[in-house]
């Protein structure tokens, strides 16, 4: 009996590696026509004051929806774009929409000059020699400002190729765009380009918000964190907060902002656009 149980999980094991293998070869093919057939669009995670909670920007989150399949998440298919080498293609959509929805925003007056939407950029995408001019291009097609922009790379794309990232960014920040190091602490972190970036935002990843009030070790790590920041004059954004004791710490810590589901979670633009709209008509 056992051995026809220990028989009969291996074959539904074998089920289901044949299942899982099958999906991703569907959704890789796929995946090719999914820019020519508009199935992406962006979410909006706000980002928010630690202390009194008033919007301040928000995480742009890219979404696909596959006609059989539904909704697959960008930690699926980003790295199945990343190897047909279509994510420069699908980043400057990213970039294309996140402009066109702030240029909206704008012109409902739901955000203020000092609003910021982040954008995930990818490091094929960041690698284009091109990068910078596109960004230009579609802001000027939208006669939109520069800073109302964050750009979030992280910290293995700068150890790739240091020279060009420095430049690239460089060239941006004259423009005015802003930069966040995403997953702080998760890559190589090497503390000397630190200083060489035009940096705005260092986000503390969610593997060390997790169980922070329980582990002491998470607890130094993001104090530490904070600490440097402080030095640097960079502001830190806490990722993936679920818990009000989560965020009691955090804000004893020094962390200014934060995004997570004890917020929020991350929205479609017209629910984003009403949350906007409450804290517009709230009293000061
Ligand atoms: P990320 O940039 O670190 O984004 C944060 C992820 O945490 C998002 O997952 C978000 O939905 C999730 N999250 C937010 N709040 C909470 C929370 O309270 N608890 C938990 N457990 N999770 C939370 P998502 O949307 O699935 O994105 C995953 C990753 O995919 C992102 O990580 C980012 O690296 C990448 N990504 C998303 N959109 C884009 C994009 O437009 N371009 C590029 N290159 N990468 C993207
Ligand atoms: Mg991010
Ligand atoms: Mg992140
Ligand atoms: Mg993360």
């Amino acid at each position: 009996r056992a051995k026809e149980t220990g028989k009969n999980r291996i074959i539904l094991f074998q089920e289901e590696m044949a299942e899982a293998s099958e999906r991703l070869l569907e959704l890789k093919e796929d995946s090719r026509n999914a820019l020519r057939r508009d199935e992406f669009h962006l979410v909006f995670q706000p980002q928010v004051d630690a202390r009194d909670r008033k919007i301040l920007g928000a995480e742009a989150l890219l979404r696909w929806t596959h006609p059989s399949r539904g909704m697959v998440s960008p930690g699926e298919f980003i790295p199945l774009l990343e190897d047909g080498e279509m994510m420069p293609l699908v980043g400057q959509k990213v970039i294309e929409l996140a402009a066109a929805q702030l240029a909206d925003w704008r012109k409902e007056g739901l955000i203020r000059e000092d609003f910021r939407l982040s954008l995930n950029v990818s490091p094929q995408q960041f690698r284009q020699a091109d990068f910078v001019s596109t960004v230009r291009t579609v802001l000027d097609e939208h006669d939109l400002p520069a800073y109302l922009i964050d750009l979030e790379i992280t910290e293995g794309m700068i150890i790739d190729n240091i020279d060009h990232t420095v430049a690239a960014m460089k060239e941006l920040r004259e423009m005015g765009i802003h930069f966040s190091i995403d997953d702080f602490g998760t890559g190589y972190s090497n503390l000397n380009y630190l200083k060489r970036l035009p940096l705005d935002v260092l986000k503390v990843d969610q593997s060390f918000v997790r169980d922070i009030e329980h582990d002491a070790n998470d607890t130094a790590i993001v104090r530490t964190i904070i600490a440097m920041a402080d030095q640097l004059k960079l502001n830190t954004v806490a990722e993936g907060v679920e818990t009000e004791d989560q965020l009691t710490l955090l804000r004893e810590l020094g962390c200014q902002v934060f995004q997570g589901y004890l917020y929020s979670p991350p929205l479609k633009n017209v629910e984003f656009a009403s949350l906007l709209k409450t804290q517009i008509s709230e009293p000061e």
